[in-house]
């Protein structure tokens, strides 16, 4: 079996935006509302000639008292299903109380971490994607999903923990 990298994260951060990116191609809905990737979905991936699965995740509730929880409930299995984990914090926004509670939630599951700082459309976000440190994951990886920015390096670090 291929193995698994699977991307989590808060709504709204660009998870199906970099899925996108990563697959070359349109299959993960993009939403500006949080909540339309319904569940899980896997999709077969390559990059520098690895093959495994990409796994995007959603299923989350739209009532602001259900977010926490429905982010946890997804974003652990998920993670137990993975392999490795590609974490998508919107770097623009900074780090969230539910980002702080899936960084809790990646610790308990001791699976790879790569930190993926979002929505780093150009030089002037480094600062802020700097300022993820502060999460204790390690490097945050400045990306825009949207352009393609960075997410070579991304992928390169996914791939050293996969
Ligand atoms: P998800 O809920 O985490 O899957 O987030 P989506 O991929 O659906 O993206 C949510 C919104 O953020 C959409 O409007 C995207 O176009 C936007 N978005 C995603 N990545 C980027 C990025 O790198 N830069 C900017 N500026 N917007 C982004
Ligand atoms: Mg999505």
């Amino acid at each position: 079996a291929l193995p698994v990298l699977a991307v989590v994260g808060r709504p709204n951060v660009g998870k199906s935006t970099l899925v996108n990116r990563i697959l070359g191609r349109r299959e993960a809905v993009v939403e500006d509302k949080p909540g339309v990737t319904r569940d899980r979905v896997s999709y077969e991936a390559e990059w520098s000639g690895r093959h495994f699965m990409l796994v995007d995740t959603g299923g989350w509730e739209t009532d602001v008292a259900g977010i926490d929880a429905a982010v946890a409930r997804q974003a652990e299995v998920a993670v137990e299903l993975a392999d490795a984990v590609v974490f998508v914090v919107d770097a623009s926004v900074g780090a969230t109380a539910t980002d702080e509670h899936v960084v809790r939630l990646l610790r308990r599951a001791g699976k790879p971490v790569v930190l993926a700082a979002n929505k780093v459309d150009g030089p002037r976000g480094e600062a802020d994607a700097a300022a993820l440190w502060s999460l204790g994951l390690g490097e945050p990886h400045p990306v825009s999903a949207l352009h393609g920015r960075g997410t070579g390096d991304l992928l390169d670090a996914a791939m050293r923990k996969l």
